[in-house]
């Protein structure tokens, strides 16, 4: 055992004792449904019901018994006449699942309410009729807490102020938490996330950038009634989308169930500077399950488009980008509570209520078809958050190939077809494919 002194909050000193074998082993037996975690006390390994059972185990289980088991967040949609429809989004790793799960509508959308069932993982079974039933199999929720403000997340907030479990945050001279973002201005007296006074000069974060909260969902303000419904919401849509710079438009519709898993297995993200390695490099992360999936990855999508054919109606896929960036560098769209916009439209072309044009990649909709009232945005800035770039996206094609390869002998033959179909929808005129003000 290694030894390490640490002053405690209080002010005194005290041991920590850990094994200092730097060893670690985080390893699943899916055949026998065994999980052996050694030596990581990081959340994602040390808690074995989350990412390791009811993603990685879980998903094995769902291949064998025909379900799905994703790495999602479900939400309730409260439209102003109590039109209720639950979606599932799958975004990767600090993509905004969170937020999103938890999102507060701009006031100028009056009668809109958001709702959580979950924030992270979701189990979705196909019912006796072919509808697609799903439950979110956690009781809490395990946050990133740098970021988290009244502002960006008020739900969260509210959430956090009781019965809460802090990791390697910040501690105030009044034994409060604190973490960067928090607050715009940093408190002085901090204990830092190490147990070491805090020197606000040093450059380092007080909190770990990687510092969470754990908490009951039933503190949520804004939790659904069903979160724990053994019988699970019935959801209407998926949403899938990563964090690009440019290229993926702010919200496409996919032309069918198949073209959907196609975009899903196909989705990028880019490492953040958080993240280990080039900033800005585009990672393909299927699904957001790379990290996660049990089994062969051309068997998770090939999964995905049977469970599509067995499905009378089958849900609806979209694809969406919180994060497009102008030649700055900074985010064009504002995200957050104004992500309700994208949404409404979501909902409403769920039930043939919102009109879309044809765009290369999917249906889009027009600058008219998107609710407007009380922010300013500009016809412009949604031209440059929604083109369709073909130099851009005949590189995005190529790389689509290069992930094909990496598992070519499992690959749906789908696949092969669907990029061909995508690439020859590419060639069209204008070169730089941009919304036509009026087309209907
Ligand atoms: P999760 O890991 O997928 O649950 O992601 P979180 O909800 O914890 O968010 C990860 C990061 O993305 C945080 O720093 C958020 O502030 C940021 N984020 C979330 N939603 C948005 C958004 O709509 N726009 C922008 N620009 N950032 C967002
Ligand atoms: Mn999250």
């Amino acid at each position: 055992m290694c030894t390490h002194p640490r002053s405690t909050v209080g002010g005194g000193q005290e041991d920590v004792k850990w094994p200092c074998n730097q060893t670690k082993y985080i390893t699943h037996f899916p055949e026998e449904r065994l999980i052996v975690s050694y030596g990581s006390g990081y959340g994602g390994n040390a808690l074995l019901g989350k990412k390791c059972f009811a993603l990685r185990i879980a998903s094995v289980m769902a291949y064998e018994e025909d379900w799905l088991a994703e790495h999602m967040l479900i939400m309730g949609v409260e439209s102003p006449n109590h039109e209720k429809t639950y979606v599932a989004a799958s975004f990767p790793s600090a993509c905004g699942k969170t937020n999103f799960a938890m999102l507060i509508p701009p006031k100028e959308m009056d009668g809109w309410k958001i709702t959580t069932v979950g924030d992270d993982i979701a189990w979705i079974h196909r019912d006796l009729t072919g509808r697609l039933v799903a439950i979110n199999p956690e009781s809490g929720y395990f946050g990133v807490a740098p970021g988290t403000n009244y502002e960006t997340n008020p739900n969260a907030m509210e959430t956090i102020r009781k019965n809460t479990i802090f990791t390697n945050v910040a501690i105030t001279p009044d034994l409060d938490v604190w973490w960067e973002g928090m607050t715009k201005e940093v408190p002085d007296g901090l204990t830092d996330w190490k147990g070491k006074p805090y020197d606000k000069n040093s450059g380092q974060p007080a909190a770990h950038p990687n510092s969470r909260f754990t908490v009951s969902a039933s503190q949520n303000p804004a939790v659904d009634p069903a979160w724990d419904d053994p019988k699970g919401v019935r959801i209407k849509a998926f949403l899938f989308g990563g964090r690009r710079a440019n290229a993926v438009p702010l919200v496409y519709q996919s032309f069918n169930w198949n073209f959907g898993v196609y975009t899903a297995a196909t989705m990028g993200s880019e490492t953040t500077a958080a993240a280990f390695g080039a900033q800005g490099v585009v990672r393909r992360d299927p699904f957001a399950m790379l990290p996660f999936m049990g089994y062969n990855i051309g068997d998770y999508i090939n999964h995905w488009l049977q469970f599509g054919r067995s499905l009378p109606n089958a849900p609806r896929i979209f694809n969406v980008n919180w994060f497009r960036k102008d030649e700055n560098g900074k985010f064009i769209w504002p995200g957050f509570g104004q992500n309700m916009r994208v949404l409404k439209w979501i909902i409403d072309r769920i039930y043939g209520r919102a009109s879309a044009v044809e765009s290369p990649i999917g249906w889009v909709p027009r600058y008219e078809d998107i609710e407007w009232s009380g922010i300013d945005f500009s016809r412009d800035k949604f031209e440059q958050i929604m083109t369709i770039d073909r130099e851009l996206w005949k590189q995005e094609l190529l790389s689509h190939e290069h992930l094909f390869e990496s598992f070519y002998n499992r690959l749906p033959k789908e696949f092969l077809f669907m990029r061909q179909l995508l690439l020859s929808s590419l060639w069209r005129s204008p070169e730089k494919w941009g919304l036509e003000p009026e087309v209907v």
